[in-house]
């Protein structure tokens, strides 16, 4: 009897996730949402003109401006207006783009389809929009540190929701290793969940080489909180960037923070990175509360072994997925994050 319960439950944990791939499974069900809820259109830009290839890669924004790399050059381009429409916000770093010389100015004609992407909602022109934080990313680093600021599971999961909407292949780097004697208890929910953790300290430089090789030939994004080692994370991999940290306790960073914008840095070895300025509270933006389940795959999976079909596993009677949590099968910590993002969306 206890082996077979023993069985069940590594069964549970492991489907989806760990088939063809980390989060294999939300990748395929992001496809999906991106041909059928997410209402893309209205937001997408214009296409690049027929027969002609983007020649730009965006690396940042500012306003209407674009730093974009051309060949070993890095000009600023002029958006044009009309791929605007009095939007504050079409292009992300890792778009393509579609660059054209006039008088003395390049203007950035059209953008190409993207592959993936990772967004957020935010308000625009006094309307909720989709605000794409990156473009085109294969990997989407969350950075986390153990301690100063201390780890925090919940943005992890919407993190992982955000990556699994975007077609985005996720991979959980936990920072400031060297502050601790052993790694906190709740990264090993991560690992057993089949995501790809790789634990790295700037200090001792332990885990950056690995982090470095499993960035190589990829564009990433990294993300996380403000002040869990982003930019030393990146100095770390390349000496010669030399991208300004700052110390945790300096709240002025905080404004700071909301004017800084997202950048794409080239580092030695293939490996291509856009930093993020940090974010307090991911929104999640593309999904509705029938299709979160999609990104807990844990939760997915017990689902049909409920009592009702549409059960949303939060008040009702005999719901397999509450009664695994009280099992123990499925980790409460990770149950309360879907909780609370069903609740927010
Ligand atoms: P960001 O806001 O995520 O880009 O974080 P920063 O790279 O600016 O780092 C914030 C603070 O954490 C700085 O004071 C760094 O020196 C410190 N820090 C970064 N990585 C580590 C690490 O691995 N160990 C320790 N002890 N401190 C770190
Ligand atoms: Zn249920």
């Amino acid at each position: 009897m206890k082996k077979v319960r023993k069985k069940r439950k590594k069964r549970v944990r492991s489907r989806d996730w760990h088939t063809e791939g980390d989060f294999a499974f939300s990748h395929d069900r992001a496809k999906h949402l991106r041909t059928g809820s997410i209402p893309e259109e209205e937001e997408a830009p214009l296409g690049i003109p027929e027969g002609q290839a983007p020649n730009g890669l965006v690396v940042s924004i500012a306003g209407p401006w674009a730093s974009v790399q051309m060949g070993d050059e890095e000009p600023l381009c002029r958006i044009d207006e009309r791929m605007m429409f009095g939007r504050s916000s079409v292009l992300a770093p890792g778009d393509e783009v579609f660059v054209e010389p006039e008088e003395d100015a390049l203007f950035i004609r059209a953008s190409a389809p993207r592959r993936t992407k990772l967004s957020r909602p935010a308000i625009q022109g006094g309307r909720v929009r989709e605000q794409i934080i990156a473009a085109n990313v294969d990997v989407l680093v969350i950075v986390a540190s153990v301690l100063r600021p201390r780890f925090k599971p919940g943005l992890v999961d919407r993190y992982l929701v955000a990556a699994g909407v975007g077609g985005v292949t996720p991979l959980l780097c936990i920072n400031k290793l060297d502050l601790v004697e052993e790694e906190p208890k709740e990264i090993a929910v991560y690992r057993e969940v089949g995501l790809q953790v790789i634990a790295t300290s700037c200090l001792t430089g332990d885990g950056i080489e690995e982090l470095h090789d499993a960035l190589r030939g990829k564009l990433s994004v990294l993300a996380g909180h403000s002040g869990v080692g982003k930019s030393s994370i990146l100095n770390a991999m390349d000496a010669s960037l030399d991208i300004r940290t700052r110390e945790v306790s300096d709240y002025s960073e905080k404004g700071k923070h909301t004017t800084s914008a997202s950048r794409l840095y080239n580092l030695p070895g293939g490996v291509r990175v856009i930093d993020t300025p940090g974010i307090r509270e991911l929104g999640l933006w593309g999904v509705s509360h029938e299709e979160l389940t999609f990104f807990f795959p844990e939760i997915e999976a017990l689902a049909p072994q409920c009592r009702f079909r549409n059960c949303t596993h939060t008040h009702e009677p005999e719901c397999a997925v509450r009664e695994a949590v009280d099992a123990g099968e499925i980790t409460r910590l990770r149950y309360e994050s879907y909780r609370r993002i069903h609740e927010s969306l």
